[in-house]
C-alpha cells in the first residue's frame, strides 16, 4: 500500500545514509519500511558523492511514491586526528604520545590533527578524548610546538578519528569552510533540513540560518546539542533554532556518559516548551550492526526517548555501514508502534505557544484535537501552507491518525520531522470543499475508513475572508 499509511509509527524514522543502503532500490526499500527522513553526513564523502546520494534519494521518493526529507548534517567544528604512522595504534596506559602542529607525523607517537591552533589553546592538566572517546590523554606540558600527553585510559585508535575536548572552551568557529559550503550547496539543491554540529550558542544557529536564508533556503535548521556550552545556553539555542537533535555519541563524550539520560530529558522538556521538533539521536540500536536483533536496552532507550517526548529517533551507522540496514528501520518503527499503542494521555501534553504561530491557530488545533478524541474520529487532517499549523497540531501526540495537508512539497517534506503527521499532498488548499471529497475519498480507498466515520478537518484557507482556522466535523458519507 502507498505511502502515508495510517498504520505506521507516529514517530518518525531518520536513517544515516552510507555504503549499506546507496543503492536507489535500497533506498526505496527503507523508505518502504518507514525512513521519513534520510541524514546525509558531511563527514564523510565527498561533494560529488553527496550529489549522487541525493540524486538517488530523490529518485527512490519518485519510485515509492513518497517524498522524505533530505536532512544535510554539517561536521561543524569536529577535531579529527590526522593521518597515524601506525594504523590502528594501541595506546597502552602511562604510554606518551605528543600532538604536534602541521599535518606529517614523523613517528609513530606524534599524533597530528585538523585543527591547526590547538596546541595554543591547551594547558597542563586537560583531557583530550580520543577516538569517541575510546582513549583518554592527559595533557602534561605544552611547549611552543607540541602538547606531550599520557594515556590515562588505554584503547586503540585509527586514523581521522574524533578528538575531544571536554571542559576546553576552544576559539574555532562554528562553521568551517567546508560547512559554509555544503551549506551553500544545501540551499542550491533544495534540501529539507540542515544540522549543525557542535553548537554553543543560539549564534551560531542564527548565523547558519543567516546564511540560508541569503541563498533563498527554506531548510529547517537543526541544532546539535553535544557540547557543554551547547546545554548551558539550552534555553537560547533551542529559541533560536526549528528544531533540535540530542547528538548523543559526541555529547556522551563531552559530559560525562552517566549524565546523558537527565541531559536528554532536559533538552527534550525545553524543546517541548518552546515548541521544537527534537531527534534523539545515536547508538539507539547499536548491536543490530552486526546482529539480526537489537538488545533489550536499546529496545528500551527507543521507546523512552519516545515517552520522553522525542519527535523522532535516528539511526547512524546500524543503516549506514552496519549488515541489517532494513531490519533496524523495521524494528525501530515496530518498538515506536508498540510503545505509541500504550501511550496514555496525560494533562502533561499541554500545548505551548510558539511565536511563529498566531495563538487562535494553537488554541484552535487543540480544540480540533479534543474533539476528535471526544467523537473518536478515525482522522485528523491539518491543512497547512508553512507546515506550522501542523507543527502544532503534532503536540497534543494525539494517536489519531493525521494528515498534514498542503500543495508544497518542500513543506511536506519538512513535515516528515513531526511527530504523527502523514504529509499528504494535494493540488488545491483554498478549495475546502473540494479538499474535503478528496481525503474522504482516500481515506475509504487507502486510509481503512467506512461509511460513518468521523473525519476532523482544520482548514481556513478561503473560506471566508479575516477568518482564523477553521475546524469542520465531517461524516464519511
Ligand atoms: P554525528 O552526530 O554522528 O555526526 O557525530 C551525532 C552524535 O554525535 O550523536
Ligand atoms: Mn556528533
Amino acid at each position: 500500500m502507498p505511502r502515508p499509511r495510517l498504520s505506521t509509527a507516529r514517530t518518525k524514522i531518520v536513517a544515516t545514509v552510507g555504503p549499506a543502503c546507496s543503492s536507489v532500490e535500497q533506498l526505496a526499500s527503507l523508505i518502504d519500511a518507514g525512513v521519513d527522513v534520510f541524514r546525509i553526513n558531511t563527514a564523510h564523502g565527498s561533494r560529488e558523492e553527496h550529489v549522487g546520494v541525493l540524486a538517488k534519494i530523490r529518485e527512490a521518493s519518485d519510485q515509492v511514491g513518497y517524498q522524505v526529507a533530505v536532512l544535510l548534517d554539517l561536521a561543524g567544528p569536529k577535531i579529527r586526528l590526522g593521518t597515524l604512522l601506525t594504523d590502528p595504534m594501541e595506546c597502552p596506559l602511562d604510554a606518551k604520545f605528543r600532538l604536534i602542529r602541521g599535518d606529517v607525523s614523523g613517528a609513530p607517537d606524534e599524533l597530528t590533527c585538523s585543527y591547526e591552533t590547538l596546541i595554543d589553546e591547551l594547558q597542563p592538566g586537560d583531557q583530550v578524548m580520543l577516538a569517541d572517546g575510546a582513549v583518554t590523554l592527559r595533557v602534561e606540558v605544552v611547549s611552543a610546538d607540541s602538547a606531550e600527553c599520557v594515556v590515562v585510559a588505554e584503547g586503540s585508535i585509527r586514523s581521522r578519528q574524533g578528538i575531544n575536548l571536554p571542559g576546553v572552551k576552544l576559539s574555532v568557529s562554528a562553521m568551517l569552510p567546508r560547512d559554509i559550503d555544503n551549506a551553500i550547496w544545501a540551499a542550491q539543491c533544495g534540501i529539507d533540513l540542515v544540522s549543525l554540529s557542535f553548537v554553543r550558542s543560539a549564534e551560531d544557529v542564527l548565523g547558519l540560518k543567516r546564511l540560508l536564508a541569503e541563498h533563498g533556503s527554506q531548510a529547517l535548521v537543526i541544532a546539535k546539542i553535544e557540547k557543554p556550552e551547547a546545554l548551558d545556553h539550552l534555553e537560547s539555542i533551542v529559541e533560536a533554532t526549528d528544531g533540535v537533535m540530542v547528538a548523543r555519541g559526541d555529547l556522551g563524550v563531552e559530559i560525562d556518559v552517566a549524565e546523558t539520560p537527565v541531559a536528554q530529558k532536559r533538552i527534550i522538556r525545553v524543546c517541548k516548551q518552546k515548541v521544537k521538533p527534537v531527534i534523539v539521536a545515536t547508538q539507539m540500536l547499536e548491536s543490530m550492526h552486526h546482529s539480526s536483533r537489537p538488545t533489550r536496552a536499546e529496545v528500551s532507550d527507543v521507546a523512552n526517548a519516545i515517552l520522553d517526548g522525542a519527535d523522532a529517533c535516528m539511526l547512524s551507522g546500524e543503516t549506514a555501514i552496519g549488515e541489517y540496514p532494513l531490519e533496524s528501520v523495521r524494528m525501530m518503527g515496530r518498538i515506536m508502534q508498540a510503545t505509541e499503542r500504550d501511550w496514555k494521555r496525560s494533562g502533561a501534553n499541554s500545548i505551548a505557544c510558539n511565536h511563529r504561530v498566531h495563538p487562535i491557530t494553537t488554541a484552535v488545533t487543540a480544540a480540533a484535537t479534543e474533539v476528535a478524541e471526544s467523537i473518536s474520529a478515525k482522522l485528523i487532517v491539518i491543512a497547512t501552507r508553512s507546515g506550522n499549523t501542523a507543527w502544532v497540531g503534532s503536540q497534543s501526540r494525539s494517536l489519531i491518525p493525521t494528515l498534514g495537508v498542503s500543495n508544497s512539497i518542500e513543506t511536506l517534506r519538512r513535515m516528515n520531522l513531526l511527530w504523527g503527521i502523514k504529509p499528504f499532498y494535494v493540488e488545491k488548499m483554498d478549495d475546502t470543499s473540494g479538499l474535503i471529497d478528496k481525503i474522504c475519498q482516500w481515506a475509504r480507498d487507502n486510509g481503512g475508513l467506512k461509511r460513518g466515520d468521523h473525519i476532523v478537518f482544520v482548514t481556513g484557507t478561503g473560506v471566508f475572508k479575516k477568518a482564523h482556522n477553521l475546524v469542520v466535523v465531517h461524516t464519511v458519507p
